[in-house]
């Protein structure tokens, strides 16, 4: 699947978030999870659940909104 968006796609920044050195997941982030004193952590739905328990500064309940513009989801 292509993004025609000229903005740069998202991609997962799971499960640990960036800056963590780990390998990318890159998969395209679905999910934005709120963290604090930190930028907000993109990620796929893979990766939603475990970056919430590993991640660093995640809030607590998590705070988690979508990604990607208004629209019905095309199946
Ligand atoms: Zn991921």
């Amino acid at each position: 699947m292509t993004d025609r968006r000229g903005a740069a796609a998202d991609t997962c920044h799971g499960p640990y978030g960036a800056g963590s050195g780990a390998a990318g997941c890159g998969d395209p982030a679905r999910f934005e999870v709120a963290r604090y004193q930190r930028p907000p952590l993109h990620v796929c739905p893979v990766h939603l659940g475990p970056s919430l328990l590993l991640a660093d500064g995640v809030l607590w309940p998590p705070v988690i909104s979508l990604i990607g513009g208004a629209g019905s989801d095309g199946g």
